[in-house]
């Protein structure tokens, strides 16, 4: 396997999956331009070693062919400025024009190809069509951690074109590398903060922390379906009736493996889902009809923080409450602010996951924690363990 270290671009035309799907007004401009941005170490590594780019994204979901509103065009100048330099746009991305531009692409220039979700085959992962894009180009780059748990023929399958010559961009890698150090490399003692809506799309994650961590922080409205399961009173907290059963048997496997699992013990109650709503703090298990648990309270923000003060790895997913309302994010808040300073004294610590992501970039914390993933589906699959198809294409070679 190479990487884009050590891979002599000299000449050659790097095919680079980016994921360029951003957010885009009525005007066509680009509202949040992060991912353009993050792509850029990897496309001016290949310009500066002598190499051409080919670039290739999806943008939104296209479903019957060419639309206008999903066309890349609009993102041609904005890269352009971005890069000091000329950005070429082909206009259909395996057709004539494509093949043409990408033939007479010269050292150090840049080509942007169209929606690749224009064609189904890209979902589809077809060969052929992966070939068509493969044949445009010397080598290939995936860059597109986002799209790596899908068998895309962009993020996949293209990789059989290119036996000896496919690797991954920049931030692949750096996913990958923090996703590691917390899977395989943790120093001890190891904290996961577990939040967010609902234990169903965390458990698995659970389940294989609790291999590996010592202490499990629970947040967010994941916290009632346990605090139901233990026979605590809820009130008119989320809850999911079908998983008590799975809460419980996470807290018994826990107890046989000696993880700790911290419970809130305190709670912000709402008496509704509204920023303006009447609120009051009671222990967790005192929930009253016609109020919601909507943060977690000051005793478990005291006794969350000393825990991940005192921790060497940090896993943060999910929030604390519903930190998107101003008077329900402190438990979010206090928590991002301790795993930052358990990050400026040494710790190691990885957020990840789209709302702690969304939590800790609102809160100006993004450059005070260790890494933060932008990886979303991908993210939490590799770390609960599935092959990610983007990523065992270019490993397994
Ligand atoms: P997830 O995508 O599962 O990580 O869930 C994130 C969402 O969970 C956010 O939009 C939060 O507002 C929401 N959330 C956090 N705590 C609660 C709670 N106590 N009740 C309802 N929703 C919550």
């Amino acid at each position: 396997m190479h990487n884009i270290e050590s891979y002599n671009f000299s000449g050659k035309k790097a095919i680079i999956r980016v994921d360029f799907n951003v957010p885009l007004n009525k005007n066509k401009e680009i509202t949040d331009d992060t991912r353009i941005r993050a792509s850029l170490p990897t496309i001016e590594r290949v310009l500066a070693t002598g190499g051409s780019v080919i670039l290739m994204s999806h943008l939104g979901r296209p479903e019957n062919g060419p639309e206008e509103k999903y066309s890349m065009r609009p993102l041609v100048a904005p890269l352009a400025k971005l890069l000091n330099r000329e950005v070429k746009f082909a206009d259909d991305c395996i057709g004539e024009s494509a093949v043409r531009m990408s033939a007479e692409l010269k050292a150090g220039e840049v080509l942007m190809l169209e929606n690749l979700r224009f064609y189904k085959e890209e979902s589809k992962g077809k060969v052929e069509f992966a070939q068509k894009l493969a044949a445009l180009a010397d080598c290939y780059i995936n860059d597109a951690f986002g799209t790596a748990h899908r068998a895309h023929a962009s993020t996949t399958i293209i990789a059989d074109s290119f036996p000896n010559d496919s690797m991954f961009g920049y931030l692949i890698d750096g996913e990958l590398t923090a996703m590691d150090n917390v899977l395989y490399n943790a120093k001890h003692p190891f904290t996961a903060i577990l939040g967010g809506a609902k234990v169903s799309t965390k458990i698995t994650i659970i389940n294989r922390m609790l291999e590996r961590v010592d202490n499990i922080l629970i947040g967010g409205g994941m916290t009632y379906t346990f605090i139901k399961a233990m026979g605590g009173n809820i009130g008119n907290s989320l809850v999911e009736e079908d998983l008590l059963d799975v809460a419980r048997d996470v807290l018994k496997q826990a107890a046989a493996k000696g993880v700790k699992i911290y419970l809130p013990v305190d709670q912000l109650l709402a008496d509704k889902f509204d920023n303006a709503a009447n609120t009051k703090v009671t222990a967790i298990n005192d929930g009253e009809e016609n109020w919601l648990g909507v943060d977690i309270g000051k005793e478990t923000i005291k006794l969350y923080c000393d825990v991940i003060k005192n921790s060497a790895t940090i896993l943060w997913n999910g929030p604390m409450g519903v930190f998107e309302m101003d008077n329900f994010k402190a438990g979010t808040v206090e928590v991002a602010l301790s795993i930052a300073e358990a990050t400026k004294n040494g710790a190691y610590s990885l957020v990840g996951g789209g709302d702690s992501v969304a939590a800790i970039n609102q809160f100006n914390l993004a450059d005070k924690v260790s890494y933060v993933s932008t990886g979303g589906g991908a993210m939490l699959e590799y770390l609960e363990g599935l092959v990610l198809p983007g990523i065992k294409a270019i490993r397994g070679k």
